[in-house]
């Protein structure tokens, strides 16, 4: 009986696989543990160099839900707190929304090998990220923070929220959180990752065989696509871009792409029928159907006490949202299509990996492409200045 009372306040983060568990853990530690913290009147210095580790050692203690072992770092807690405030994230929401229910992985791991996860709320999608992206984010944070600011958090830079390293059995995994480009509640029905260049530029058909692929620039320009969100939608987004590639190539950062979601409302109302039909069938299980990867069974046991905030039952609950609608609040990078367009529909777009530098790897890259392709080839390891400049044109090119 006494235990039962005391595991009323200990937070359960029993995931699928050890890693995970650990990363709930160490979000919920590090926002609590910051919440003890004084907001200071303004940065210094050396908050752009800190960090907290937690070394935890069990034993025979709660290993059923945790390992018995492991260490969290977390780095620049005061800088991440104050980014997640500039773009508007409560850091209670931010735990609950990473430790109500276990995260996601979104598919297979990439051709980086970056492995890739979603909240559970949609909200948020974490990446595995190398030990350099872990020191390029150092040596941009000041910069990226103070760009930030200036900016009032409206940027179409990833937005960046937390930067953690996690041990598990002696195994490092470097973890950023970012806040999902794409819709909380809409389905996403075509995604594209463009960059400007059309040299390998064309999904695979591996990469094709997904349920939602991401296709890229060729595929693009071979099916004719457009981004319709009229000339004032078109400006508006052209002149966001602009300001934030030019802060990317000022640190002679390249390679980043933006993603492009595309929610098609008519295949969305079609889906919608269809859902509503099952659901008078007394068939439907609510729409909690969108994947197989047993999101929520294993964390919640039968009798485990239930989570404090009511946001897990929320949105499993929740009926199919009405098609095209959404809150521009949690939504914030959607754009709907102009009365013009051929299609109804809403865009989600953002940049993503903006850590690659101009550096040695890339000189690499463009010396063994010069060869493959020839010097006058056009590839997409070019300097950085020319890189946004090509970006900014190919984006002009496909926005009406
Ligand atoms: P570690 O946290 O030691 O595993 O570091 C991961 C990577 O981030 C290494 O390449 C470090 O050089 C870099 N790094 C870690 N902390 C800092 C810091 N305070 N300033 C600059 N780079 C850092
Ligand atoms: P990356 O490894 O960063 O190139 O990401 C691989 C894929 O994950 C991208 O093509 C996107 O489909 C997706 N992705 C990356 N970053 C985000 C984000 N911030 N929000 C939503 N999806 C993302």
């Amino acid at each position: 009986k006494h235990i039962k009372a005391v595991s009323q306040k200990v937070k359960l983060f029993r995931a699928n696989e050890p890693l995970l568990s650990v990363f709930m853990w160490g979000i919920n530690h590090t926002v609590n543990e910051l919440s003890h913290v004084n907001i200071p009147v303004m940065l210094m210095p050396d908050d752009f160099k800190a960090y907290t580790k937690t070394k935890v050692d069990n034993h025979c203690f709660n290993k059923e839900n945790l390992p018995s072992h492991f260490k969290v770092k977390e780095y620049c807690p005061l800088v991440f707190r104050n980014l997640r405030e500039k773009f508007g994230i409560n850091d209670t929401e931010y735990m609950n929304s990473m430790t109500s229910a276990e995260p996601v992985y979104n598919d297979s791991p990439g051709r980086s090998g970056a492995r890739f996860l979603i909240s559970a709320d949609k909200k948020y999608v974490i990446k595995t990220i190398s030990r350099e992206e872990v020191e390029m984010m150092h040596n941009i944070i000041k910069q990226y923070h103070q760009f930030t600011v200036e900016h009032h958090g409206k940027t179409l830079l990833p937005h960046y929220l937390g930067m953690y390293r996690i041990t598990v059995d002696g195994a490092e995994t470097y973890l950023i959180v970012m806040r999902s480009v794409l819709s909380t509640t809409l389905n996403i029905h075509k995604k594209f990752d463009l960059k400007g260049s059309t040299v390998d530029r064309r999904a695979s058909d591996k990469e094709k065989a997904k349920e939602l692929p991401t296709f890229k620039d060729n595929d693009f320009v071979d099916k004719n696509h457009k981004i319709y969100i009229g000339k004032e939608g078109k400006e508006e987004l052209l002149a966001q871009l602009k300001i934030d590639v030019v802060f990317l190539s000022e640190l002679k950062l390249m390679d980043y792409s933006l993603l492009v979601g595309i929610h098609d409302i008519e295949k969305a109302e079609q889906e919608y029928q269809e859902e509503m039909e099952v659901e008078s069938n007394g068939v439907g299980d609510s729409g909690d159907q969108d994947d197989d990867s047993g999101s929520n069974t294993a964390f919640t046991p039968p009798d485990s006490p239930q989570p404090a905030s009511a946001t897990m039952s929320t949105f499993q609950q929740q009926l199919p949202v009405l098609p095209g609608q959404f809150d521009s609040e949690t939504d914030i990078f959607a754009i709907k299509s102009s009365p013009e367009a051929p299609r109804k529909e809403i865009y989600f777009m953002a940049l993503i990996d903006i850590l690659t530098h101009w550096g040695a790897k890339k000189r690499a890259a463009q010396a063994a492409k010069t060869v493959k392709h020839g010097a006058g080839a056009e590839i997409s390891t070019v300097k950085p200045e020319q890189y946004s400049r090509r970006f900014m044109e190919f984006i002009g090119k496909v926005i009406e």
